[in-house]
């Protein structure tokens, strides 16, 4: 059989990478330079030429979805028989396997949620109030320490204070449990492998024997311990090799160590080192975005990128007044472009959209749904399916029917309030005795007391109220504002918003855009709760009978690393959003979220759309987002459509020097060569708003002003009056922001 593997279609340096011989190899390139390619190709050809066993050759990814790719590759070049036997796989799911093979007692892998109620019940054991400590702070906090190879009696000797000395009695607690439900969760997939080999020399000892050869894909988001598992299986001829782009490590916040990467050479003073600078993926323009991005960032190793692919569409930027516009305006685009406008008729396939948080999917997915577009969710879950949309749908149907008794059953109890099993097995029991419905039972209860304990009875006596109290509102408040309260005054809002983490912030961030979707709802004319469930209902009914064909992408950019695609938009480009408001209080925050934005802009082919929104509803209210920072990073000449507020001024005078053949003459020089200081942008502004009203109060369009956190802007708009007045302004570094005056606190200069 002919080889399929063609040397010939990589270029020198990666056929120098493939053909690499013994010892460590370290690739540091660029997105897009065909790092994967070559690892794929390596195995295949260690095993056709140099006839090494497949079993003898591990190569780990980051992600399932990779290791999947990786595995089809190998399978192609190489067939079945020899693919299935080469050790393809996420660290979790090689180490897994050794696990499976060294312990003869079956075992559980625990979920996250799985994690949570064992550590909730730790606390309960150990009589520790779960309001010092949330659970799933406990877990972080163990999942960190997991990390780092730090187990549960070196934590207790490390702790040192309050908190970390709780933390160690949860943790050693939590492990008992975990060993007696024969149970492990994903930090220990690769912890007890590293212990077993620390433990059982013989055993690292058979596999440093088995792997002749290790790869590891993203290198640079390894953190310690999937570093120690790998550092302890390289063997003394020390063929490792690793491939990754310190510009793209974005978990950090999860423990991933950069240095890793940075430093290979110092680790394997042997390492050699190869560079690998044409990109395949993108189009000129493209690259030259993402490069002009992630340049802001200090610290970084050069990596020069170049392409023979064509300069390619500019970008283009789109900024809508509303979520709903921005996710109506990305959906038009994908049918646009796979209607065969542009001749080469595109698969929806073709398309992704990446966004920051995973809340962000919400508007996009009703916009899906209405032109009847199939989607996945790579890395996360529709967002009707997510178990707080749920939660507080069944309080929607619930008060909507006082007979629907199984989102009776969801709800009762969720946010804890005192009505447990036992409680409810007490309720059933009234219920059943007078024939009546649960909450029938509830409400009688109230008025004639069984005998029923007196703790259940005012805990019953209480939720009876909390929805009389809701029913009530139901008939005069609009539907978003009645969503508003019913989050609030069950406590379910608050319950997660005093949850910390990202888990309580996305939970957070989903009901605020379940909020939202009740507004867009309403715009239909449609003001009723009924109305909102039953257009859940049917859409959601569409859905199942999706299949995995021809469909659109949406994920988070965390979750699009290593993949391409050949149109790509990135959404939400606000600041608060994008970067992220949480992100920018970690140290590096702000570093790490600039990469994520390389890694976005990088998994585009042939066309880069951005949008975002001047307006988003948050609980109810509108508040104004600026753009972010990341799109003025991008130069003018690569962006077309709306014209990110900075860039205004510089394309005026590219577009007067065109008007000049491109060359500057004489005077013209003078006017055009020296561009105006920043804070004179405002100045044209103000000229183009020179007949607004003047306001009373000196609030004016064109008048200057300081804001305490934006600094200086110039008003350029304003609108409503009184305690109603809001501001637009452009400020000279924070960019475009609308403000109520009565809280801006506006210092007129
Ligand atoms: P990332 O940093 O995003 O993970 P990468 O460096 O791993 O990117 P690959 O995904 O391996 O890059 O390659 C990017 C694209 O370029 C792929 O479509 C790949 O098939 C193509 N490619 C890589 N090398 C070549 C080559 N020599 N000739 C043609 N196409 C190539
Ligand atoms: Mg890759």
């Amino acid at each position: 059989m002919p080889s399929k593997i063609d040397l010939s279609t990589l270029n020198q340096p990666q056929r120098e990478a493939v053909e690499h011989g013994e010892g460590p190899l370290l690739i540091l390139a660029g997105a897009g330079s065909g790092k994967t390619r070559v690892v794929t190709f390596r195995i295949a050809y260690l095993i056709e030429a140099r006839q090494v066993a497949p079993e003898a050759i591990m190569a780990v990814t980051f992600t399932n979805k990779a290791a999947g790719e990786m595995k089809e590759r190998v399978n192609f070049l190489l067939g079945k028989e020899a693919a299935k036997k080469v050790w393809i796989g996420t660290f979790h799911a090689l180490c897994l396997r050794m696990l499976k093979i060294e312990s003869p007692e079956p075992f559980t892998i625990y979920d996250e949620e799985d994690c949570k109620r064992l550590i909730k019940e730790c606390q309960r054991e150990l009589n520790l109030d779960e309001k010092t400590l949330k659970a799933d702070q406990i877990g972080y906090r163990i999942e960190s320490a997991k990390n780092e190879l730090i187990d549960e009696n070196q934590y207790a000797e490390l702790a040192s204070d309050f908190t970390t000395r709780l933390v160690a009695k949860v943790y050693k607690r939590y492990q008992q449990k975990l060993a007696t439900n024969h149970a492990v969760d994903f930090g220990d997939l690769i912890f007890k492998v590293v212990q077993l080999f620390d433990r059982n020399p013989e055993v690292l000892a058979k596999y440093r024997r088995t792997f002749q050869y290790i790869l590891v894909d993203e290198y640079q988001d390894i953190n310690h311990s999937q570093y120690g598992w790998v550092r302890r299986l390289v063997n003394d001829a020390e063929n490792l090799t690793v491939v990754g782009d310190d510009d793209q490590s974005i978990y950090q916040f999860r423990g991933a160590d950069v240095r890793n990467i940075l430093e290979f050479e110092r680790d394997f003073p042997r390492a050699r080192v190869i560079k690998l600078e044409q990109n395949y993926r993108s189009t000129q323009t493209i690259l030259e975005a993402a490069w002009s991005v992630v340049k802001n960032n200090s610290g970084r190793k050069e990596k020069k990128l170049w392409t023979e692919n064509p300069t390619g569409e500019p970008l283009f930027y789109f900024r809508a007044e509303s979520e709903a516009e921005e996710a109506s305006f990305v959906v038009r685009e994908i049918l646009r472009t796979t209607g065969g406008r542009y001749g080469k008729r595109a698969r929806l396939a073709d398309c992704v959209v990446l966004y920051r948080t995973n809340a962000q999917s919400r508007p996009f997915e009703d916009a899906l749904r209405r032109e009847r577009l199939p989607y996945r969710i790579v890395g996360g879950m529709k967002f009707y399916d997510r178990m707080e949309i749920k939660d507080v749908l069944s309080y929607l149907k619930f008060l909507v029917n006082p007979a629907d008794e199984l989102s009776l059953g969801r709800i009762i109890n969720t946010p804890p309030r005192g009505l447990g099993d036992g409680a409810l097995g007490k309720i059933r029991e009234v219920a059943s005795r007078f024939e009546l419905s649960m909450f029938g039972a509830m409400e009688r209860m109230t008025l004639s007391p069984e005998e029923v304990p007196e703790r259940v009875l005012r805990s019953a006596a209480e939720f009876v109220r909390l929805i009389h109290a809701l029913l009530a509102r139901m008939d005069v408040e609009d539907l978003p504002t009645f969503l508003t309260s019913v989050v609030m005054e069950t406590g379910y809002l608050g319950m997660w918003q005093n949850t910390p983490h990202e888990e309580g912030a996305s939970r957070v961030e989903n009901l605020n855009e379940l909020i939202a979707a009740a507004d867009e709802f309403r715009q239909t004319g449609d003001n009723t709760v009924k109305g909102f469930l039953d257009q859940i209902a049917l859409a959601a009914s569409w859905d199942e009978q999706d299949s995995d064909g021809d469909q659109v992408t949406l994920m988070t950019f965390h979750s699009a690393k290593g993949l391409e695609f050949p149109l790509v938009f990135m959404v939400g480009m606000e600041e608060g959003l994008f970067p992220h408001a949480n992100a920018m209080q970690a140290e590096n925050g702000l570093s790490e979220e600039r990469r994520l934005c390389y890694v976005g802009i990088t998994r585009a082919r042939e066309r880069l759309l951005l949008t975002g929104a001047s307006t988003r509803l948050s609980f109810g209210n509108r508040v104004y987002n600026s753009e972010s920072r990341f799109l003025l990073e991008i130069p003018a000449r690569c962006l077309a459509g709306a014209t990110p507020l900075a860039h205004q001024r510089e394309l005026k005078v590219e577009a007067m020097k065109g008007l000049w053949g491109g060359k500057s003459y004489g005077g013209a020089k003078d006017v055009f060569a020296d561009p105006p200081a920043p804070e004179d942008v405002s100045q044209e502004v103000k000229h183009v708003l020179a007949d607004d009203e003047p306001g009373e109060d000196g609030l004016r369009a064109g008048r200057k002003v300081r804001h305490s956190k934006f600094g200086t802007g110039t008003i350029i708009g304003r609108t409503g009056e009184g305690e109603n007045m809001k501001v637009e302004i452009a400020f000279n570094r924070a960019g475009r922001k609308q403000m109520l005056v009565r809280f801006a606190a506006l210092e007129l200069l």
